[in-house]
């Protein structure tokens, strides 16, 4: 096997195979490493395509400002409500959104896979109560008057829609253009498509080197040999910092951890809308499964799963939609975020390495962005017009200012 290659992408999450898919369209010689390490969170994830619910604060970070109040979160919080993130950064999640349905075609002709891109779900943000009612007509005003983004449902509406909704609601937020896709076949579609088109992926390559020449990356060293090459991207999610520091280089992605319960198979359309809550979210998979997530935790690469957890994400589910109480759990799992700080991607050429490209940080919504930090970070790569402002994503960013912090989202 030939172990040159212009760009060895490092994780086939849904991050690094979307790099490798849009590097390998462009006629780069791509090689894509991975060492199947457990807790991926692409393994892991929802599959929530929730571009405004997750920009908003109103997907899981409502779960995660909750973390953030009680100190289980690297940042805390001192704001009252989850806080959105910058606007700009919606403006991303929402065209990578957009590339979704085209995407969904192009990996069903080239692979032979249906990654489940759902459209007219929608994503519905429960209100119990008065204080969350104001909380989120505050964060809606943010959005403006556009009825296609987003919409202030009545309790009513809610139950026609959905009638298993609990009674004990106030109304509802509607997202119509948040929906999902199958997380695990969205990164096999696109290791698959990279693959159709020219690139080359070896299983069970753990990376344990990087050979450095003058300022630049010129071989991986792997479990399963050394891959030269001209340039190196690191997808690695929640272990990308321990890759960037065989470079020397330091980035600040640490893993949050996720758990998730899943029940046995109902009628598929039993639940009409992805539904999220300030205890849980639960999502109805094409094939009939219910997904309840999830924690955000600080941990160190524990991927264990918790009974408290798992009993408090039930009782929200329960609370939300009363006849879970009737349903088995099948199984349950948990799974690796790549965090950081300010909840924004690290993305683009490292100012130390300038062969050496970062395509982390996806956190809780590395699925909805990966098709456009694909395109991104190819582009980057390739030296093209990017198709969409990078410098938010930068790890310069994080030099430290004359005071010593580290920018927050919130900020
Ligand atoms: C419970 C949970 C629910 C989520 N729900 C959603 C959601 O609804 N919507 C959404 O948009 N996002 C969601 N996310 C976030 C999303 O899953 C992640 O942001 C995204 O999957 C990150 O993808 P990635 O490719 O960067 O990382 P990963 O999927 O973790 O992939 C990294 C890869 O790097 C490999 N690797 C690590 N170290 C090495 C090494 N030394 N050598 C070679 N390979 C290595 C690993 O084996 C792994 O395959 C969720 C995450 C979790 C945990």
């Amino acid at each position: 096997m030939s172990r040159t290659a212009d760009v060895v992408v490092i994780g086939s999450g849904a991050v690094g195979a979307s790099v490798a898919f849009y590097l390998a369209g462009r006629g780069a010689r791509i090689t894509l490493l991975d060492a199947s390490t457990p807790g991926r969170a692409t393994s892991a994830s929802a599959g929530g395509l929730w571009p405004l619910g997750e920009s908003l604060g109103l997907g899981c970070g409502v779960i995660f400002h909750a973390a953030r109040k009680s100190g289980d979160a690297a940042v805390p919080s001192e704001s009252e409500g989850p806080e959105p993130l910058p606007g700009k950064f919606m403006d991303f999640l929402c065209e990578s959104n957009g590339l979704f349905p085209a995407l969904a075609a192009e990996l069903r002709s080239l692979s032979g896979v249906d990654i489940e891109a759902e459209s007219g779900t929608g994503l519905l943000y429960l209100l119990y109560d008065e204080e969350q009612q104001r909380h989120a007509r505050r964060i809606v005003d943010l959005v403006g008057d556009d009825r296609t983004r987003v919409e202030e449902w009545s309790a009513e509406q809610v139950w026609k829609r959905d009638p298993l909704i609990t009674r004990d609601l106030r109304g509802a937020v509607y997202f119509p253009g948040d929906n999902q896709v199958n997380p695990m076949l969205l990164a096999e579609g696109l290791k698959r498509g990279a693959c159709a088109k020219g690139g080359r992926f070896v299983a069970e390559a753990r990376v344990t080197g990087l050979q450095i020449a003058g300022e630049r990356v010129v071989a991986v060293e792997s479990s399963r040999g050394t891959f030269e090459c001209g340039a190196v991207v690191n997808a690695a999610g929640a272990w990308a910092g321990q890759i960037a520091r065989l470079a020397g280089i330091e980035i600040p992605v640490h893993p949050v951890r996720g758990q998730i319960v899943c029940t046995e198979t109902l009628r598929p359309g039993t639940l009409r809308s992805n539904l999220s809550t300030r205890d849980c979210y639960i999502l109805q998979k094409t094939h009939g499964e219910v997904i309840i997530g999830s924690t955000t935790e600080r941990c160190d690469f524990d991927v264990s799963v918790r009974y408290e957890n798992l009993r408090d994400l039930a009782a929200g589910a329960v609370r939300a939609v009363p006849a879970l109480r009737d349903v088995t759990v099948k199984r349950t799992w948990a799974g690796l975020r790549p965090g950081v700080p300010d909840e924004l991607p690290i993305l683009g050429r490292a100012a130390e390495i300038p062969n050496f490209f970062h395509a982390t940080g996806g956190f809780r919504t590395g699925i909805v962005a990966a098709p456009l930090t694909g395109q991104l970070v190819a582009a980057e790569v390739l030296g093209e017009s990017l198709p969409f402002p990078i410098d938010m994503f930068l790890a310069s960013r994080f030099q430290k200012s004359a005071t010593g912090s580290v920018p927050s989202a919130h900020a």
